[in-house]
């Protein structure tokens, strides 16, 4: 990535965002077009894959059990038609998202049950209307779906891309390659990188899987867990059951197959004709050593994904055929973390976003802009703050 030089090292810069994954990134955009001098710092050369942002798809929905996360979304799909405008680009394509799932279950009805009160539209399905609209799904345990018709697919590397650009055009800057090793908190935040030393009136940690390692110098441990994801795409059968395959919606599996996570797919997009499908879970890691699992707490996804393809989905084959990976950072309650740091409060966090956080970005780089500059955000922000896993502030800095 070109870098647009606007001052060097020893210019002190109002905001300093450590982490170009989709979250820094927009934090850096919504900062510059406040008029705010902002450093965005990126470990990797740009692009990369190394992360959590790269790739050709994501879901973005309305659906959530959780009402602070629907208020959010509402935000968020205004913000990505800004981009999108901007940038003079689509950077998604909408296609329905059924949530599939047992009637009787409590979590498919929390989802379903805030739909209907929060009025997003949707169109519900019985087993045997979901077999009708969408033969090449089997509901295997006499599942239902609904469908959430504000739902699509999100293109993360335009989107990262076309975000970068706008935050460059709006007079920030972009380092890259330049890991940051050193953060020395105070009025003045002062970052040490392998290249050089920069100074920052507030800084904003987005760094994903790497989170942790930033903020234990700092005096904040938070249980932010990197698990390596497999994702896999599937193929039809046989030219017969092609056509339907392509025509899959994205869906969301709830308990299927006795599972503790969910199973979401997505339909083909970045290899025609293989449909997208992952376990919302996955093995611990290290991120910068995402090949080395322990075998012990390492999780079947292979296999929890093949029963299911057979169970539900058996015009596709079985075997994947392509495989791919990625990494989450989760939190235990899998709720983000967006909040200052405990003892510096010209630090701020944003964290954890446990496999489900692509969609929202655009207004979390608005929030986390907010918290930086000490506004009020009309969010719920309670489900995200740091205390909840500081019993005692005292105990832990
Ligand atoms: C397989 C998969 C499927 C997903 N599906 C969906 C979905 O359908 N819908 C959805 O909404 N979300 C989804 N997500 C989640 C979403 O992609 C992530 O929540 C999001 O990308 C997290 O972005 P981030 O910016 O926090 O992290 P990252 O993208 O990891 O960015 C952090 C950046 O910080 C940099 N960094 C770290 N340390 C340093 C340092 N010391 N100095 C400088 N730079 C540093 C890293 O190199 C990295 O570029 C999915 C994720 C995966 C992996």
């Amino acid at each position: 990535m070109a870098v647009q030089e606007n001052c060097g090292s020893s210019c002190l810069y109002e905001a300093l965002v450590v982490g170009a994954g989709i979250q820094g990134s927009f934090t850096a955009y919504h900062l510059a077009k406040r008029g705010q001098k902002t450093l965005l710092l990126e470990q990797f050369p740009l692009p990369h894959t190394r992360g959590s942002s790269h790739g050709q798809s994501r879901i973005i929905r309305s659906a959530y059990p959780q009402d602070y996360y629907v208020a959010m979304m509402k935000r968020a799909y205004q913000l990505w038609a800004v981009l999108e405008t901007e940038a003079g680009t689509l950077l998604h394509r909408p296609t329905p998202m059924l949530v599939l799932g047992q009637q009787q279950n409590s979590e498919f009805q929390s989802f379903w049950q805030t739909m209907q009160r929060l009025d997003i539209p949707h169109e519900v399905f019985t087993p045997q209307a979901l077999a009708q609209k969408y033969p090449e799904i089997h509901p295997h345990g006499g599942e239902m779906a609904v469908a959430d018709l504000t739902a699509g697919v999100l293109y993360p590397d335009k989107a990262l891309q076309a975000v970068q650009e706008q935050f460059q055009r709006s007079g920030g800057t972009v380092r890259d390659g330049e890991k940051v090793l050193r953060i020395l908190p105070g009025n003045v935040v002062t970052v040490t990188t392998n290249r050089g030393e920069y100074r920052a009136k507030h800084l904003v940690i987005t760094a994903g899987p790497w989170t942790g390692c930033l903020l234990a110098p700092l005096g904040v441990q938070l249980p932010l867990q990197p698990l390596r994801i497999h994702v896999y795409y599937w193929q039809a059968k046989g030219p017969g059951t092609r056509s339907h395959v392509e025509h899959l919606p994205c869906f969301l599996g709830i308990s299927l197959n006795q599972e503790a996570h969910h199973i979401y797919g997505l339909p083909s997009d970045e290899y025609p004709g293989l449909v997208k499908i992952c376990y919302h879970h996955g093995s611990p890691v290290e991120p910068d050593q995402p090949d080395q699992l322990d075998r012990a707490s390492a999780v079947p996804d292979r296999q929890i994904l093949q029963d299911f393809v057979r169970n539900y989905l058996p015009g596709l084959d079985p075997e994947p055929a392509v495989e791919e990976r990625c990494l989450y950072t989760n939190t235990p309650d899998e709720d983000f973390v967006l909040d200052r740091h405990p003892r510096f409060n010209n630090i701020i966090i944003g964290a954890g976003f446990s496999g489900h956080g692509f969609k929202f970005a655009p207004v979390i780089g608005e929030i986390l802009c907010k918290l930086s500059l000490g506004e009020e955000t009309p969010y719920n922000l309670a489900p995200f703050r740091i205390s909840r896993f500081l019993p005692s502030p005292k105990a832990t800095l």
